[in-house]
């Protein structure tokens, strides 16, 4: 079923001036509202009036991460707070979290583009969606919910955790869908298992996974530990949080991102050139409609590849590909963002470690884990006696536990262990298989 049957199937040209008005209006009102972008478009010799084309798009200059940070938390909002009805936050970051905020008509256009969603993976009314996204600050937990109640479906707000009471509300009350990150899904099938639940005969016959990448053998293992079909969602919070693009149920190849609300664009990450459609590169995404948070060519940092040609499903809009990895050094470990630098901020402030570490990502089960190793300071006397090693990993741990939320596996080496690269440091090595 497709929700928005205009808006989803709208013909190219049709699509386009809809997509050039908006994006005329938008850049105006960024122009003549935030700061940042009328800085930004005068340095780069471009005014609102320039936008005559779609093509004019890669005259703008480009928003990243970084431009979030500095204008932490609400420099970039282009309404005043009296209009702001609600706040989100990137996950798992700290001081340098990049903050969201939506109008009324931001948080009703997000729960129409989730129950498009919905309705791509064959949800309708009838449904009942259990909804173990997160709920907080996260966007998941609720721009879903919020999507499955404009589809007027019935929601159960999970959240995140709790493994056996899910298992319970899974048996009991009956979705025939759920919401979740790939890899949860795969620790409650395994779980459910384990404590003799036959997850293959639960109510469930679909899933919209997402918040991380994964891949087409996580798919594989998901649909028959739970009997589902298993769909793909992306997004960001930045851009919206969840609902940015959605795999449909007949076409199972690719998600489609809504166009009538975000212009996308491929770039070359080194050079920032367009590239031209189907070539693998950076997404970069424009919202037109977006009100409280609007954003100029924002840099995903996203490797994908878009594909336009027509879906069987009926929708005009382009797909993208799963995401195949980053332009930048970030980890996703269980949903949650993880940079090296922030590793390496706590790691420094001890005065017995060194800034010489590696994160490794490896895969348990199911579940994504991360070690960091790190070499103690030469010039304290060594080697740690096992209590002093123990409890300096300890404080790492807790302290990468309460500042980034994820919880890892810290290990103190002797100065000298970590390999030194030529040039630029490899501080990650994923393990994780990529098929
Ligand atoms: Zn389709």
């Amino acid at each position: 079923m497709i929700y928005n049957e205009e808006f989803e199937t709208l013909p190219r040209e049709v699509l386009e001036a809809l997509q050039l008005k908006r994006l005329q209006q938008v850049v105006q009102r960024v122009y003549h509202t935030v700061g940042h972008y009328r800085a930004a478009f005068d340095e780069a010799g471009v005014k609102p009036d320039d936008i005559k084309s779609l093509a004019d798009l890669a005259r703008l200059p480009f928003t990243t991460k970084q431009d979030l940070r500095d204008n932490y938390p609400f420099g970039l909002f282009a309404v005043p707070m009296s209009s702001v009805v609600r706040l989100h936050a990137s996950s798992g970051t700290t001081g340098r979290a990049t903050v969201v905020g939506y109008t009324k008509r931001d948080i009703d256009i997000w729960s129409e583009l989730m129950a498009r969603c919905f309705a791509a993976a064959g949800l309708n009314k009838n449904d009942i969606i259990h909804n173990a996204y997160g709920y907080g600050l996260f966007t998941g937990g609720l721009g879903a919910h919020y999507g499955a109640e404009r589809l007027g479906a019935s929601v159960i707000p999970m959240s995140g955790g709790n493994t056996k009471r899910q298992l319970m509300i899974l048996q009991d009350f009956g979705p025939t869908a759920i919401c979740c990150t790939p890899s949860y899904a795969l620790n409650l099938a395994e779980q459910g298992r384990a404590m003799g639940v036959d997850m293959r005969n639960l109510k469930l016959r679909v899933g919209i996974f997402g918040a991380e990448p994964w891949s087409d053998k996580m798919r594989d293992d998901i649909e028959s530990a739970l009997n589902i079909k298993a769909l793909n969602i992306y997004g960001l919070s930045e851009v919206m949080g969840p609902g940015v693009s959605m795999e449909c149920i007949e076409g199972l190849s690719g998600m489609h991102i809504f166009e009538d609300h975000f212009l996308t664009e491929i770039i070359d990450p080194e050079t920032g050139a367009v590239l031209p459609c189907g070539e693998k590169g950076e997404l970069v995404f424009t919202t037109i409609t977006k009100e409280a948070f609007p954003l100029i060519r924002f840099r995903s940092r996203d490797i994908t590849t878009l594909n336009i040609a027509p879906c069987r499903c009926g929708r005009t809009h382009v797909r993208m590909d799963r995401v195949m990895g980053r332009s930048d050094d970030m980890l996703i470990i269980r949903g949650v963002n993880v940079f090296p630098s922030q590793i390496e901020e706590i790691v420094v402030q001890q005065a017995s470690l060194s800034p010489h570490y590696v994160l490794e990502v490896h895969r348990e089960g199911h579940l994504d884990e991360l070690d960091v190793l790190v070499e103690r300071r030469p010039e304290i006397p060594g080697p740690l006696s096992i209590a002093a090693r123990s409890s300096v990993e300890h404080e790492v741990e807790r302290e990468i536990k309460g500042l980034i939320g994820i919880s890892t596996k810290v290990r103190v080496v002797e100065p000298g262990t970590l390999q030194r690269s030529q040039g630029k440091a490899v501080r990650v090595i994923d393990k994780r298989p990529k098929n």
